[in-house]
C-alpha cells in the first residue's frame, strides 16, 4: 500500500511517522514544495531573543533522518494537480534549473498543505509591504527587515502578535500593535484580565484598537514608510508584521 502526502511540516510529518508506526510495511511518500521540514514557525522570537543562534536550529526533521525511517522524501516538490480517478499526483520537481514534472500514483492521499496568512480588504502591491514569518525563508528576510528598523506596526493583538512584542520590546523597537477587534488577545482573556496585562506594556508599545491597516505605503525607494488605518488614522511606521491567524492552503 502506498500513501502520498502533500506537505512535509509538522502535520506531514506526525502523519509519515505514525503510518510507519502502525504499519512499517506502508510505502510513504512525502512532497514538500520547500527544501524545509517542520520549520517551528515562532522560532523568530527565539533567535530575536538569543535563546538560539541560527534558525536552522528551529526544524523538527531533516531530509535524511526521515529516509532513514523508510520515509520517502521529495523536497523542493510541488504539488500541482490531484487526479483522484488515476489516483495520482501531478508535481513540479525544481532540484534542476528546469522543473520537471512528475506523477506519484497513491493508494491514499494525505493533504497536509497546513495555511499561509493573509489578510482581506489589503491589497498589496509586493511582498516588500508586509513582514511575514512563517516559514524559514520568511523569517530570515524578517531578520533582515527588523535589524534595520525602528517602528514596527504589527497587525494582530493575538498570541502571535504579543510574542513578538516581548521580543522587540527588549530590542527597543517602537511598535504600534493594531487589532480589528475591541479588545487584544480576544480569544483567550476577558477585559478584566487584558486590562490589566495593557497597563504593564512598556512606553514604547502603542495599542489601536477597533481598526485594521487598509494601506501599505512605500517611500521612493520602495520600503515602507507608513500606514493607512480603516479608521481613517495615519502612521508613519518602517515596517508592518503580519502576525495574524493562518487560513488554510487547501
Ligand atoms: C508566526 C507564527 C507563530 C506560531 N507559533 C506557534 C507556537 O508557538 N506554537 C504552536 O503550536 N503553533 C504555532 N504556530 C502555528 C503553527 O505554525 C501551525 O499550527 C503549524 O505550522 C501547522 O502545521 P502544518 O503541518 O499543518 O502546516 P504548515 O506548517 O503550514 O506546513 C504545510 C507544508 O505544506 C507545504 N505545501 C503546501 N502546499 C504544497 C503543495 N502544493 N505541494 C507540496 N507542498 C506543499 C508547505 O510548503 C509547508 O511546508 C505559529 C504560526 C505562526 C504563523
Amino acid at each position: 500500500m502506498r500513501v502520498v502526502i502533500i506537505g512535509g511540516s509538522h502535520a506531514g510529518i506526525a502523519a509519515a511517522r505514525h503510518l510507519k508506526k502502525v504499519n512499517p510495511n506502508v510505502e510513504v511518500l512525502m512532497l514538500e514544495r520547500s527544501n524545509v521540514l517542520g520549520y517551528i514557525g515562532s522560532s523568530l522570537n527565539l533567535y530575536l531573543e538569543g535563546t538560539i543562534a541560527d534558525l536552522d536550529e528551529a526544524k523538527t526533521a531533516t531530509v535524511s533522518q526521515l529516509m532513514s525511517e523508510n520515509i520517502n522524501v521529495f523536497i523542493d516538490t510541488e504539488a500541482i494537480d490531484i487526479d483522484t480517478e488515476k489516483k495520482e499526483v501531478v508535481a513540479l520537481t525544481k532540484i534542476e534549473q528546469e522543473p520537471t514534472k512528475d506523477h506519484f500514483s497513491y493508494d491514499y492521499l494525505i493533504l497536509a498543505m497546513g495555511s499561509s496568512q493573509y489578510q482581506t480588504g489589503l491589497s498589496l502591491q509586493s511582498d516588500r509591504e508586509i513582514t511575514n514569518y512563517k516559514t524559514l525563508e520568511q523569517a530570515q528576510q524578517a531578520i533582515d527587515t527588523l535589524n534595520k528598523v525602528n517602528k514596527i506596526a504589527i497587525i494582530g493583538a493575538g498570541l502571535i502578535g504579543f510574542e513578538l512584542v516581548e521580543s522587540l520590546t527588549k530590542l527597543r523597537k517602537e511598535i504600534y500593535l493594531i487589532d480589528r477587534m475591541d479588545n487584544v488577545l480576544f480569544r483567550y482573556f476577558d477585559e478584566e484580565i487584558t486590562q490589566k496585562l495593557l497597563t504593564k506594556l512598556p512606553d514604547n508599545v502603542h495599542i489601536i484598537l477597533n481598526s485594521n491597516v487598509k494601506e501599505v505605503q512605500l517611500d521612493v525607494n520602495e520600503s515602507v514608510s507608513g500606514i493607512i488605518l480603516t479608521n481613517g488614522q495615519t502612521l508613519s511606521c518602517d515596517a508592518v508584521v503580519f502576525a495574524i491567524n493562518p487560513r488554510p492552503n487547501v
